[in-house]
């Protein structure tokens, strides 16, 4: 197999934001009576523990109360302990544990499972990204 040798475009010292439902918990079933129900997702857990060795700090963002993610996060046995981001916080720095926080805060890439990347598109562009592919007759 050839080798490449990458240049990760990401900057030590800078987070990565990690949403929760849909990413790290597979959320097969969406919402459901709001618990935690469905395995985790093993390449995003291998990709945050990557990250977080190459210096860079990592935190999850989600919609749920942060004590919850917090709970199950900390019962699974991983690498790091999470724990809550406090609200005078600005920049999430942390390099030993996993930030939780129901408000977005700064962050060089997020990756969410409902994202659409802006980059300068016209509404008819947006409209066509997110539209269904039509058969022409
Ligand atoms: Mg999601």
């Amino acid at each position: 197999m050839e080798e490449k040798e990458l240049d990760l475009k990401l900057e030590k010292g800078h987070a990565v934001c990690f949403d929760f439902d849909g990413v790290i918990h597979r959320y097969s079933k969406g919402w459901q009576d709001g618990s935690i129900y469905d395995e985790y997702n093993k390449d995003i857990l291998d990709l945050m523990l990557l990250l977080q060795k190459l210096e860079i700090p990592i935190y999850i963002c989600s919609t749920r109360k942060p004590e919850q993610i917090i709970s199950w996060w900390n019962k699974q046995g991983f690498w790091a302990e999470s724990i809550k981001i406090e609200e005078d916080i600005t920049f999430w720095n942390d390099l030993k544990f996993i930030g939780v926080t129901n408000k977005k805060l700064p962050a060089q890439l997020y990756i969410d499972d409902r994202a659409y990347k802006y980059t300068g598109q016209t509404v008819k562009q947006f409209m066509i990204d997110n539209s269904e592919k039509v058969e022409e007759k």
